[in-house]
């Protein structure tokens, strides 16, 4: 089973729901930059402050700041049994950084999920977080196909393979096709 695993796509594709299901199912450690960013500023500190109207606007937070805080988080005790990273990599240099920190054999698995464009903006609409207003939705699914596609091509081009899941249907559903994608991992070296 993959214990290293990456879940991308556009924002409203479902990705924080499938992790937080899988990973308390599975015993990995959901690390959700989202959520790493959302109790900072929450809890109003130095970062929180910082990051708070990147965050509003739908824009990216650095990469210098990302790359560092989920670094330290995949180097907490809670991570070693394995984890599910949900919102990073965004960029080229956050994915070449993540490469760098765990080696190219250190991610297991690649899922995107596939959500036709007019789905997306209904599910966000109905989230209602502060950040998904109409006109921030369209500009983060601008942000997603400028900065967050070519991670995609980048992580092809350096032989990680991505492996693309139907994002229609149930949660229940979605959930069970992530878990055959991920008890298909490694399976010949794992005693039957
Ligand atoms: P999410 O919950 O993944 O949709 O993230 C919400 C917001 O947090 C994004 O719109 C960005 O402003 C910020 N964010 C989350 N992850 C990252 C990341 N890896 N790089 C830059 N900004 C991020």
């Amino acid at each position: 089973m993959a214990k290293r695993v990456l879940i991308m796509g556009p924002p409203g594709s479902g990705k924080g729901t499938q992790a937080a299901k899988i990973c308390a199912k599975r015993g990995l450690d959901h690390v959700s930059t989202g959520d790493i960013l959302r109790e900072a500023m929450r809890a109003g500190s130095e970062i929180g402050r910082k990051v708070k109207a990147v965050v509003d606007s739908g824009n990216l937070v650095g990469d210098e700041l990302m790359c560092e805080l989920v670094k330290d988080r995949l180097a907490e005790e809670r991570a070693q049994p394995g984890f599910m990273l949900d919102g990073f990599p965004r960029t080229v240099p956050q994915a070449e950084a993540l490469l760098s920190m765990l080696g190219k054999g250190g991610i297991e698995a690649v899922l995107l999920l596939r959500v036709p464009e007019e789905e997306i903006v209904e599910r966000l609409l109905a989230r209602g977080r502060t950040d998904d207003t109409r006109e921030t939705i369209r500009h983060r699914l601008e942000v997603y196909e400028k900065e967050t596609e070519p991670v995609l091509r980048y992580l092809e081009s350096q032989g990680v393979d991505i492996v693309v899941i139907d994002g229609l249907g149930s949660v229940e559903l979605i959930a069970e096709r992530i878990e055959s994608v991920l008890d298909a991992v490694n399976q010949s070296e794992e005693p039957a």
